[in-house]
């Protein structure tokens, strides 16, 4: 039986091995969902190509207090924490630093917890009382020592997979590897759900990949799927969450409708 500590943030790491499949776009626009309606919410951005953190207006200037850092032990998360455009949304941006973190961090005992025990320390002390109510982790396009910080830090796992012929491809490897982060370092990880992105109404084989997922996945698959959206494409060049950028598009509508269903499911986890 899965519990859930009140109070404490919800971790919820965004992970696929595969590169393109909207991990940062949901990680950027379920964040501003979230805040939208009321969340207290931290994005950490563990790729070194630092998408989320440009995307959110934080350019490369504002990187002095990085992901890297907080791994590293050198800042606290707090510290690394900084407002976006989004009110009650706050980023921790990554830097290319992140990249020598495997290498680096090679013989170090505490090498796969090192991101949970900077988490940990957001719960404790006095400011805990106004901390974070969720905690998105946007990984890098790899299974590497990075993305096991991540699922070992996490509660929940949330795989985007895009409407595309290979889209099941790779997924068995990394519920492989969200099973090996449990036995080995989070026997509370669970697998949240499967975000079906970039769905085109107009292309029959999206629909049959829905259909293919739903069947693999079952229930696990949310109810929301994501349309492919120009809109949500444009909207980081602006440094913006296409939430901000057109409140009224498809995609700023289906990404609230994420946002809800993951909270509901988050009552319903709690109720059980
Ligand atoms: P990942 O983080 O998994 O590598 P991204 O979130 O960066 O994937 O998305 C890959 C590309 O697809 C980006 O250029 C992004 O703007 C675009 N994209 C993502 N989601 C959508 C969508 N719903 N509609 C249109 N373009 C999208
Ligand atoms: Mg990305």
């Amino acid at each position: 039986m899965i519990t859930t500590e009140i109070g404490k943030a919800r971790t919820l790491v965004l992970a696929n091995q595969k590169g393109g499949v909207g991990k940062t776009t949901t990680a950027i626009n379920l964040g501003t969902a979230l805040a939208a309606i009321g969340e207290q919410v931290l994005i950490i951005d563990l790729d070194p190509q630092g998408n989320a953190s440009t995307g959110l207006g934080v350019g490369q200037k504002d990187r002095s207090r990085s992901s890297y850092d907080v791994l590293a032990g050198e800042v606290t998360m707090r510290e690394a924490a900084r407002e976006t455009a989004v009110p009650r949304l706050h980023i921790v941006p990554a830097t290319m630093d992140l990249s020598g973190f495997e290498l680096e961090f090679s013989q170090h005992k505490d090498r796969a917890f090192r991101l949970r025990n900077a988490i940990a320390a957001l719960n404790e002390g006095a400011e805990a009382a106004s901390s974070y109510t969720y905690i998105l982790i946007d990984c890098p396009p790899s299974l590497n020592l990075v993305t096991v910080n991540a699922m070992a830090a996490a509660d929940s796992v949330l795989v985007p997979l895009q409407c595309e012929f290979f889209a099941l491809e790779g997924l068995s490897q990394l519920l492989k590897t969200v099973e090996q982060v449990r036995v080995s370092l989070n026997p509370k990880l669970t697998i949240h759900g499967i975000v079906l992105t970039m769905y085109d109404a107009r292309n029959r084989l999206s629909g049959q990949v829905v259909a293919d997922v739903r069947g693999f996945m079952g229930d696990k698959v949310y109810q929301t799927i994501i349309p492919r959206n120009v809109r949500v494409s444009e909207a980081p060049s602006y440094g913006k969450p296409v939430l901000l950028y057109d409140l009224k598009c498809v995609g700023s509508q289906a990404y609230l409708r994420l946002a809800s269903e993951i909270i509901q499911r988050e009552k319903a986890l709690r109720a059980a």
